[in-house]
């Protein structure tokens, strides 16, 4: 399912693509935790929020407890974008947005867990770093990378078209949030 909207207060466009899959689907093609947990050790990220690895559950297990994925992607598109940073600016924008709306898919289905797009933002210093509890366990998501999957293979084979980033100078022709939930 496809679908494109331009919002009055948006001068760019963002494309929604959504497909469901099961858990054993997502599990036997698109996971492998020993590998992104190998990936996401090396990333300066790494064990900074509470949403992100070394986790105190297993990863698989915390998947079977649903039988569902819907897959929810938001292509950002950059053309117009003046510089990098007009560019990373929609980013930021459209994740706070499109993290918003899966916590209220989330809340709609019952027993369902929604997916953050990328890293935890809530916090400007997790507290993880101080060693306590997360604060906002009501907002805090994992998402689709930090506990196991490869969203770059997934949304490739289900939608065709690739995840792009910028290497700091050049801005992609879009970027994409690449998140959903995990029904029962
Ligand atoms: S909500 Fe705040 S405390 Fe919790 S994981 Fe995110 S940044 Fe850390």
């Amino acid at each position: 399912m496809q679908k494109a909207w331009n919002e009055m207060d948006r001068n760019y466009s963002v494309t929604r693509f959504e497909t469901e899959l099961s858990i054993d689907e997502l599990l036997s093609k698109y996971f492998d935790f020993e590998k992104t947990h190998k990936l996401c050790s090396a990333c300066s990220g790494y064990a900074q929020t509470w949403a992100c690895p070394p986790f105190d559950f297993e990863p698989e297990d915390f998947f079977r407890q649903f039988s569902v994925f819907r897959l929810i992607v938001d292509r950002i598109d950059n053309a117009g974008a003046a510089d990098v940073d007009e560019a990373q600016q929609r980013l930021f924008t459209e994740k706070d947005r499109y993290d918003q709306e899966m916590l209220d898919l989330e809340k709609s289905i019952p027993e369902s867990y929604g997916l953050a797009a990328q890293e935890c933002v809530q916090c400007k210093k997790c507290a993880r770093l101080s060693g306590h509890p997360c604060v906002h366990p009501d907002k805090m998501r994992y998402s689709l990378e930090a506990i196991g999957c490869f969203p770059v293979e997934l949304v490739h084979d289900k939608f065709g078209f690739d995840i792009l980033w910028s290497d700091g100078e050049s801005i992609p022709e879009y970027y994409l949030l690449v998140a959903g939930v995990l029904k029962k």
